[in-house]
């Protein structure tokens, strides 16, 4: 607030607790290497990240489908100045690859040279634990 004095004097640290019962199989899933996403029985829309609702119809009535790993990378973007959160990482690649059921992943890409990552590359899409103990995914070299 401008015209405020204030001083300032600490950093406060927010974790957020998000509930996860609807998408509880894409984490144990990830625990056991594999992706899933979520295809809404009514409509057939597939959903990634996965979503207990759809966003199409409406309806909540969804199947659980293993995505295959094979993406095409279809933009990326280095990262040189990070968030706070990630101060501990080194400069990384975020990228967008398409799957052959559709869906797009944006997830970071690693594992390639700078030099070597192109629009239109076929990349891999695995399931992994961050340093940080945390689960996610990201695309690696086929
Ligand atoms: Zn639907």
């Amino acid at each position: 607030m401008s015209g405020v004095p204030s001083i300032r004097s600490r950093e406060i640290k927010i974790v957020q607790n998000i509930p996860i019962s609807k998408t509880l199989k894409f984490w144990e899933g990830l625990k056991k290497g594999k992706v899933y996403a979520t295809k809404c029985v009514k409509c057939g829309k597939l959903h990634f990240p996965p979503s207990a609702d759809c966003s199409e119809c409406l309806s909540s009535e969804m199947d659980w489908i293993e995505l295959s790993s094979e993406a095409e990378i279809e933009t990326f973007t280095h990262v040189v100045v990070r968030p706070a959160s990630f101060q501990q990482h080194k400069p990384y690649t975020v990228a967008i690859g398409k799957l052959k059921e559709g869906v797009k992943v944006l997830a970071w890409l690693t594992g390639f040279k700078m030099s070597e990552i192109r629009v239109g590359m076929k990349a891999k899409l695995v399931a992994k634990t961050t340093l940080e103990g945390n689960l996610t995914y990201e695309f690696v070299p086929l």
